[in-house]
């Protein structure tokens, strides 16, 4: 085919993958447990600074369903979320047999608002339910208003989990995203800007919640010579081979971040010259953003939706920004607070193609496709 698909976001190896994986099976650490975990562990540790453990799991939503157990949230309990998300930022939430409300975006950073997210605090509050924790999304890579939302987080007491998913290697006034909470959550799926093919990792404050972490992950054995359980556990470790592409992807994530930046600028200059099509970008030189996915605001449902197929024709993928929380049949029952800039962002938003492997001759026809539909 001489126009092959051109992928949103592909895996992208770094090449000693394989050498990781290889010295998993010649000692036989094929097992949800070994060197590999560890490795990857302190290769994170040290990437993320501030003296974070990590726990490595079997996927970014299983991070995040320990975080909410390890934070106390119970049947009953409700919990604040980004409407803008993934639905993984809050189907956690309902395995907990708890309740989402969801806040509305700012249109700086496209992420959880501060006035909304207060408003919500103060009303749960008034009606009784103090909410138990606030998941707080980087969206598409984006540092979230951090100072903002800890700040309205702190003056309630309420604890801050971060869904780094798409974050890695994103950072607020010199700080990494992953580390701003208590708690944290990062995902390593085939589509992130790094993958263990399918995989994730909690970030603990200390190693004595990293114990706890790995002990529910493990199906929560008590210290016993039988298997004995004073908990409900779970099956969430990460394997051995699966850490063992972490590892050697962790050995090109400053690259991979240099590369996603760099698509982000190929679309800055493709589009600088096109009234009403504006990018998602680094409201001032504080956010450091990794451009997981390079996301533009067209001017109405309609333009998106034309470039969105007029880019399919040539084979090349785009994909509309993540549908809000509280406009999905599934929650449409829980609460919600904000206004319409999540909803006009859905309408109007679009991701495109942003991995790290792209060729100049894929950016060539991803110019062509966007000059075309625009009649340039
Ligand atoms: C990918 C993603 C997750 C879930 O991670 P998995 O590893 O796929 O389970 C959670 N939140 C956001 C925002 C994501 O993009």
């Amino acid at each position: 085919m001489d126009n092959p698909k051109i992928w949103l976001s592909s895996p992208h190896m770094g090449g000693t993958e394989q050498k990781y994986i290889k010295e998993a099976f010649d000692d036989n650490w094929v097992a949800p447990l070994g060197p590999n975990v560890n490795g990857l562990e302190a290769d994170l540790e040290s990437f993320l600074r501030e003296e974070k453990k990590i726990a490595a799991v079997s996927a970014g939503t299983a991070a995040l369903h320990l975080a909410l157990i390890l934070s106390g949230v119970e049947a009953g309990d409700e919990v604040i979320c980004q409407s803008l998300t993934f639905s993984a930022s809050a189907n956690p939430i309902v395995y907990q047999g708890a309740t989402p409300v969801f806040v509305d975006s700012e249109p700086d950073t496209w992420n959880i608002c501060p006035d909304a997210l207060e408003e919500a605090i103060k009303d749960r509050i008034a009606l009784g339910k103090k909410p138990k924790a606030i998941i707080a999304v980087h969206l598409y890579g984006m540092p979230y208003k951090v100072d903002e939302i800890h700040a309205v987080a702190g003056k309630y007491s309420i604890p801050v989990i971060e869904d780094a998913a798409e974050a890695l290697g994103s950072h607020y006034k010199g700080q990494n995203c992953g580390t701003f909470g208590p708690m944290a959550i990062l995902s390593f799926n085939g589509n992130k800007i790094i993958t263990t093919s399918g995989g994730g990792a909690l970030v603990c404050p200390d190693e004595g919640l990293k114990k706890r972490a790995v002990f529910l992950a493990t199906q929560a054995r008590d210290q016993a010579a039988h298997y004995q359980h004073s908990h409900i556990g779970y099956n969430y470790r990460m394997s051995n081979i699966c850490a063992g592409i972490g590892r050697g992807q962790m050995e090109v994530l400053e690259e991979r971040v240099a590369q996603r930046r760099a698509m982000h600028a190929f679309y800055t200059e493709v589009f600088s010259d096109v009234e009403g099509i504006t990018l998602l970008k680094e409201p001032d030189e504080d956010y450091f953003c990794n451009h997981w996915l390079t996301a533009i605001l067209t001017e109405s449902f309609e333009q998106r939706e034309a470039l969105r197929l007029a880019m399919e024709e040539d084979n090349i993928e785009s994909r509309p920004i993540w549908k809000p929380m509280h406009l999905q049949p599934v929650f449409k029952e829980a609460p919600y607070y904000g206004g319409g800039i999540a909803e006009d962002i859905f309408d109007k938003g679009l991701c495109l193609p942003s991995g790290s492997n792209l060729t100049d001759t894929d950016r060539d026809r991803i110019r062509s496709a966007v000059m075309k539909f625009l009649n340039l």
